[in-house]
């Protein structure tokens, strides 16, 4: 008999994105003539730049020759890609990393979600609420997370992010082996400063904690001071694994592409307390269980580093940003209480009256015809908040935010 791993069965089966989708069919059964403007997505839709087209289209040419030809790559990815990656992503910043201290994968998703592998089964772990649901999710699957009580998980160490601590997390009260950060924010859009990200490498190098930085959005940064990384602070070389995408960047969603830092000298202990290199392991996990990013997409990201490619990137972000401006002036402008958008391509929005998010949903949706994401689905902490995405059309945005201002 195959017993099925039952830790599957605690997830959650209310898949966020799934409801939002069935509450606007339902709308939409209702009012069919109704054009309803999602700012709920958390996909981009703005085309590839030219740069990075080309490179594919070039790549696609090398295949089709005997000598161009690429199968089986290096499971670590290619090289010219990684040092790509430490000449622009690093280097500028004063991070000197190697070559073999860095993985190319296939989004940040597969990899956050992965990395847990390498940590036992019974370690604690700690996230700040609200937060992207991979973290938690991938930890319930191999029963890490404990038991639910009160839509939070025993085994999980909440650090509420809310306007009333100005969305900078405390560290918790208790240790944790594992901390998962995510800046800038998703769903919040807010982001961290130096020494508040310094606190945190404290923290982990005193209580040999373990942490795993999501910088999916890192691009999206316009202050200078705000870090890009977290090897920018004293020790995290130390104690942190850091994720990287080029799905908002570049608009990698459909390309699949990204990389996983793991710096030689990070460490986790054995029961009977001998240190043991993580970045060994990884390597021998993806060597087992992944056969690399295609040839094509990482000729894509590469193309991302070139001087046509940073500018055009960077164009589009603009774009983004543009559409997350106009949106924090004209809620703000309605007296709505509004975080992130400056350094991060959400706005987090707090409901009037303490509102729950669900509630606040439907009733945009059926007085002006506006969709967004219920805080509440990426945690408990979320309730009574509303994410905003700024991946639409200008065209969108701008009447979304029209209708906005006539129903409020
Ligand atoms: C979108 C996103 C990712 C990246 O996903 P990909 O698999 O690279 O497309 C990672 N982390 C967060 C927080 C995200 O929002």
């Amino acid at each position: 008999m195959a017993l099925v791993n039952e830790h599957f069965l605690k997830l959650p089966n209310n898949y966020l994105f799934a409801d939002v989708a069935k509450k606007v069919n339902a709308f939409k059964v209702s009012y069919p003539n109704a054009k309803v403007i999602s700012l709920g997505i958390g996909d981009v839709t703005q085309p590839l730049c030219p740069a990075v087209a080309e490179a594919m289209h070039k790549a696609v040419d090398e295949m089709t020759t005997p000598d161009g030809f690429h199968g089986y790559g290096p499971e670590q990815g290619y090289l010219f890609l990684r040092e790509a990656i430490i000449k622009n992503d690093f280097l500028p910043r004063g991070i000197h990393l190697e070559a073999s201290e860095i993985f190319i994968n296939d989004g940040a998703k597969s990899d956050t979600g992965n990395i847990q592998e390498l940590v036992r089964w019974d370690n604690s772990i700690g996230v700040t609420d609200p937060i992207y649901p991979v973290y938690i999710d991938s930890n319930i699957m191999i029963g890490r997370s404990g038991e639910i009580k009160d839509g939070k998980w025993s085994n999980v160490t909440y650090l509420p992010c809310t306007a009333e601590n100005n969305f900078v997390p405390e560290l918790p009260d208790r240790r944790v082996d594992i901390i998962y950060l995510c800046y800038p924010n998703n769903p919040t859009g807010t982001v961290i400063s130096k020494e508040e990200l310094q606190k945190w490498g404290n923290y982990a190098l005193k209580n040999d904690t373990l942490i795993f930085y999501d910088a999916a959005y890192e691009a999206y940064i316009q202050d200078p001071d705000i870090p890009h990384s977290i090897y920018e602070i004293k020790g995290a070389r130390k104690v942190a694994i850091e994720f990287h995408s080029y799905s908002k960047t570049a608009g990698f969603t459909g390309v699949r592409c990204g990389y996983t830092v793991v710096p030689k000298e990070l460490t986790a202990s054995t029961l009977s307390g001998e240190r043991i290199a993580l970045n060994p392991l990884w390597y021998r996990r993806q060597c087992t269980k992944f056969n690399g990013t295609s040839y094509i997409s990482q000729r894509a990201a590469e193309a991302i580093y070139t001087p046509e490619g940073k500018k055009q990137v960077k164009e589009t972000i603009s774009y983004y940003m543009d559409n997350a401006r106009m949106m924090r002036e004209t809620l703000t402008g309605l007296g709505l209480e509004v975080f992130g958008g400056e350094n991060a391509p959400y706005i987090w929005l707090k409901t009037p009256d303490k509102e729950n998010s669900w509630r606040f949903f439907e009733r945009m949706l059926y007085n002006a015809h506006v969709v967004c994401t219920p805080g509440v689905g990426f945690g408990p902490s979320g309730e009574g908040y509303v994410r905003f995405t700024a991946f639409g059309s200008h065209e969108d945005c701008a009447e979304a935010m029209e209708r906005l201002k006539k129903w409020i």
